[in-house]
């Protein structure tokens, strides 16, 4: 038999890419690849790139002149290291990637990854290959599963994609143009695929998109079904105690899925949604299609439904135009909504979208002035809400050892991180937990007497 060839696959940014990542690794799983964690002892090194902001980009470059020296070091002792660079850069850049690397040997899309077998094979026959196609067919379909033993190795937590692609257009982002437009999976599809790793352990599943709540996906019926209704019907999958979904746009937020945080007692009280800025102005520079006004309301009609939802965002700072004025409505927004934590970026100019061709471009200090007013704020709110959470209990799932022997981590409906000391039998199981200390961003709790209570109004304002 041939000795298995050993795959390093590197992921950057979101979400997304270390779900592909592991469907890629599951592709060349049957081809004899077996995953390592280290490059210097891999035969294929992928690097599963992202676009969203220029460091982002650059760190792709960086990381190929470590990959490159790896490949010398192996060639000078006779072993061939193939080099591939997938996801948003290699769909942007192309064949320049390996204009600029030529150690680089393949270069593919995110649309590609189900054809990585043959394109390995083209780049061992022809020296190079680069597909950056939107093929017609479905990856999903030609992709491998994972085996069950891959799948408890991954964790109780699992990532499913359920919508790819995104239509709205955002003046500062390139997923419309790396990704492409919006497609969303059959609901048959994505049940199997639960079921399969609820088997296998998983208790947690975050449904994830680009645009998750614009999923419209087949149903049974043959009519388009939408994410309430999705998570409904996982829901009834037993072995799944909680799930989850990311990314959602306000302006897909409807009723339905409101009403789900209601109704659906495996939801968990946790929700990601980006607002980027709280200026009408910028909000309408940026094509976001919604107001200040709309979010607000959004958000207090999301805490009507399950009041102890603990909210997080995303924003931008120093977006084209932005005067001093509309970043004190952003910082005013934030203070008004209560945030459990955000994610918070300075404005970066991306090749080919409108906001790299505005005018009024603002200044790199200034931007980096206003990330850093923005973030002690958050940074406040989070402390906020983590000390709101001092003696209460509620349910942890054990994810993994902790740090020290006799100690679980797991994760809070809230999804933090809680550190217990608790047997290894719980790991993979829902339990009960008093929190009895907060350390800035670490929950530390004991295992409860009493079964979990609702928290009450833990995602109020700050
Ligand atoms: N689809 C989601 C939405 O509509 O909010 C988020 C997608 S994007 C992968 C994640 C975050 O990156 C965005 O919410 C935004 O805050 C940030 N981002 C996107 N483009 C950016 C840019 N050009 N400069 C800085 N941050 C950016
Ligand atoms: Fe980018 Fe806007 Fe689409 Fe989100 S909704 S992926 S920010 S274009």
């Amino acid at each position: 038999m041939n000795e298995p060839r050993k795959l390093f696959v590197k992921s950057f940014g979101c979400q997304m890419n270390v779900y592909d990542s592991r469907r890629m690794a599951d592709t060349l799983a049957p081809q004899g690849y077996v995953e390592t964690s280290a490059a210097d002892d891999a035969d294929l090194v992928i690097l599963n790139t992202c676009d969203i902001r220029e460091k982002a980009a650059e760190k792709v470059y960086s990381e190929l002149g470590r990959v490159r020296r790896l490949k010398e070091t192996a060639a000078a002792e006779g072993r061939r290291v193939v080099i591939a660079v997938a996801g948003c850069v290699a769909q942007a850049e192309g064949a320049e990637i390996i204009r600029r690397a030529p150690a680089v040997d393949l270069v593919f899309g995110p649309q590609s990854y189900h054809r990585l077998p043959q394109l390995l094979a083209r780049a061992e026959r022809e020296g190079k290959a680069v597909d950056t196609e939107f093929p017609l067919d479905d990856k999903f379909d030609h992709l491998a599963a994972p085996s069950s033993a891959t799948i408890r190795a991954r964790g109780v937590s699992a990532f499913v994609t359920v919508q790819e692609g995104c239509d709205k257009f955002c003046t500062f982002c390139v997923v419309p143009y790396t990704r492409g437009s919006e497609v969303s999976r059959p609901v048959r599809k994505i049940l199997a695929e639960i079921e399969r790793l609820a088997q296998a352990g998983v208790r947690e599943v975050t449904l994830i998109g680009q645009n998750v709540n614009a999923y419209h996906g087949e149903g049974s019926n043959g009519r388009p079904r939408s994410l309430a209704q999705l998570l409904e019907e996982v829901s009834t999958i037993d072995d799944i105690d909680r799930l989850r979904y990311t990314t959602s746009h306000p302006r897909d937020m409807d009723d339905d899925l409101i009403a789900a945080h209601r109704d659906l007692p495996k939801l968990m009280p946790q929700l990601h949604l980006p607002v980027q800025s709280g200026s009408d102005r910028i909000l309408a520079a940026m094509n976001r299609g919604h107001t200040r006004e709309d979010y607000i309301d959004i958000c207090a009609r999301l805490r009507g439904a399950r009041p102890d939802l603990a909210l997080t965002s995303d924003f931008i700072v120093g977006f084209p135009g932005e005067s001093e004025e509309d970043f004190a409505a952003t910082l005013e927004l934030v203070r008004k909504i209560g945030f459990s934590g955000a994610f918070s970026f300075k404005y970066s100019a991306r090749p080919g979208t409108p906001g790299a061709e505005m005018s009024d471009q603002i200044d790199e200090d200034i931007k980096s002035e206003r990330l850093q007013r923005l973030q002690a704020e958050i940074d406040r709110q989070r402390e906020a809400f983590n000390h709101r959470c001092l003696s209460r209990t509620f349910d942890v799932l054990f994810e993994k050892p902790g740090r020290h022997g006799g100690q679980l981590v797991g994760r809070s409906p809230y999804l933090q991180p809680v550190q217990v000391s608790a047997p290894a039998s719980l790991l993979g199981a829902v339990a009960a937990v008093t929190i009895t200390e907060v350390a800035s961003n670490s929950l530390f709790g004991a295992l409860a007497q009493a079964p979990a209570r609702e928290p009450d109004l833990l995602g109020a304002g700050a």
